[in-house]
């Protein structure tokens, strides 16, 4: 019997110092967001846009901080995020979504619940003002992941979300954008990865898709393994970039992916995959990754990335160049 009890408190001190020092280790939650990537230059941004730009984004994050903060889950804290960059005409995502070659706004965003694996999707709207809300709302209350278009719409309104008219997502830049046909080099789409205090993490992202698009395109945004991932097991990704390329490489679980199963830290396989396997296929675009442990890489191959991000003590940092081609 002694031998036993003793047997039993050497176990308890071994485990002990192990499980304390891996709840101090880990914060008791973190958000990262990105606002999109591209051809952001400091010698074509005046002071007032990249104050505003900067503004935007802090006080976006700030309300994500305040739902983590004050014990609310990732999901939230997303959503929350990601539908005050939406009501900007900032970011190309709700209000400040680019055109299509049809002179339309045509939005398509998505979410993932790293807990469940559960996941919503809607593309192709053009009258819902935040299409985060949407895509969670698909997630909940349907037995899909993927709504699009009118059907998606329907939905919506079944459920009781107000619609906007179609011109309401009209800005005279995005339309000058449009104008110029020019190729969009600047994807301003939005989002958001998050873990709270329940060790949870969740991912979402929203966009107008790419200036000019035609024939009811649709990018990675909306596609989860593709612009969008989350699971507990591994990471939460949201991209930004050429889309089709996010597509091929399935890159966001492919970034998770080499977490899970090659055990590399998220800093080095956002690394791999957005610096060395996109580059090799000349696309651009970035990501922001962040894993249960609230270790997370803010990585792209673009000469900026609108980013931020913040922690518990509650200190908002906001980038927008290249301050370093990956943050963490
Ligand atoms: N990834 C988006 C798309 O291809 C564009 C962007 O990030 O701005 O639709």
């Amino acid at each position: 019997m002694p031998q036993r009890a003793l047997l039993l408190i050497v176990l308890c001190l071994l485990a002990l110092p192990s499980t304390s020092a891996a709840q101090q280790e880990r914060p008791r939650f973190m958000l990262v967001v990105h606002g999109g990537a591209g051809t952001i230059l400091r010698e074509n941004m005046t002071a007032e846009r990249e104050r505003q730009y900067r503004h935007t984004l802090t006080t976006a994050i700030r309300a994500g901080y305040d739902v983590l903060n004050g014990g609310g889950r990732s999901l939230d804290a997303v959503v929350a995020v990601i539908s005050r960059l939406e009501n900007s005409p900032l970011f190309n995502a709700g209000k400040g979504a680019v055109f299509t070659n049809a002179g339309t706004n045509e939005l398509d965003a998505s979410i993932m619940d790293g807990r469940t694996g559960n996941a919503g999707a809607v593309a192709g709207v053009i009258h819902i003002k935040n299409p985060i809300v949407l895509a969670r709302l698909v997630m909940e209350e349907s037995p899909h992941v993927m709504l699009a278009r009118e059907g998606a719409e329907a939905f919506a309104v079944e459920h009781g979300m107000d619609t906007v008219p179609a011109e309401y997502f009209y800005t005279e830049r995005r339309h000058r954008q449009l104008e110029r046909a020019q190729a969009d080099e600047e994807h301003g789409t939005v989002g958001v990865v998050a873990l709270d205090q329940f060790g949870d993490l969740a991912a979402g992202t929203s966009t107008g898709g790419m200036t000019n698009k035609r024939w009811g395109r649709i990018g990675d945004s909306p596609i989860i393994s593709a612009g969008t991932w989350a699971n507990n097991d591994n990471c939460a990704v949201s991209g930004t970039g050429h889309g089709e390329f996010f597509i091929r490489n399935a890159v966001a679980r492919d970034i998770c992916a080499r977490v899970q199963y090659l055990g590399e830290s998220v800093e080095e396989a956002a690394d791999f995959v957005i610096n060395e396997k996109l580059v090799a296929q000349h696309a651009d675009g970035g990501v922001i990754v962040l894993d249960r442990n609230g270790n997370f890489a803010a990585t792209f191959n673009t000469p900026g990335m609108y980013r931020g991000w913040v922690g518990p003590d509650g200190t908002i940092v906001v980038r927008i160049y290249e301050e370093g081609a990956t943050d963490r």
